[in-house]
């Protein structure tokens, strides 16, 4: 999952910068919704190698984890006043609705952070969902490319 996610960066994290209009200048894991302490995985797995600090965020525990509902007051990211804009890269591992990653941009962006992007490293299809059929279609062939933009138009 590191070695896909440094790669997509390598070769495509100029793509998102030129689609935000900035270079990111903090990162942020979705936090784990459920009962799990310390630092998330990704986080962890991720560690310094992108050269950005981290952004904490609370996490109200009236949404449980199988919640699939925008929520404003979802998460709380703490971020500190600052004279430069912040540039928030959320980075999350799995996209089912994106009810979470979703709320998380609503939350840094009501936090004060100027852009928000997100890089999603894997998504979940559940294939009895009739609008995933068309998707599922679609990738019925091996046509992962690493070399193809996920900022497409
Ligand atoms: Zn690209």
């Amino acid at each position: 999952m590191l070695a896909l996610l440094l790669l997509f960066l390598r070769g495509h994290l100029p793509c998102v910068t030129a689609r935000v209009g900035a270079s990111p200048t903090h990162v942020i894991t979705v936090p784990s919704t459920r009962s799990r302490a310390g630092v998330h995985p990704l986080a962890e797995l991720v560690g310094d190698r992108l050269g950005l600090p981290w952004i904490a965020s609370a996490v109200n525990p009236d949404y449980g984890p199988d919640d699939h509902d925008f929520h404003a007051d979802w998460f709380t990211p703490f971020i500190r006043t600052s004279r430069t804009p912040i540039h928030a890269l959320i980075l999350e591992d799995t996209w089912t609705t994106g009810a979470r990653a979703q709320s998380l941009a609503h939350a840094l962006k009501t936090a004060g952070a100027t852009t928000v992007a997100a890089i999603i490293l894997g998504r979940h299809v559940d294939p009895s969902y009739t609008p995933a059929k068309r998707l599922l279609t679609a990738i019925a062939d091996p046509v992962f490319d690493i070399g193809r933009c996920a900022v497409e138009d």
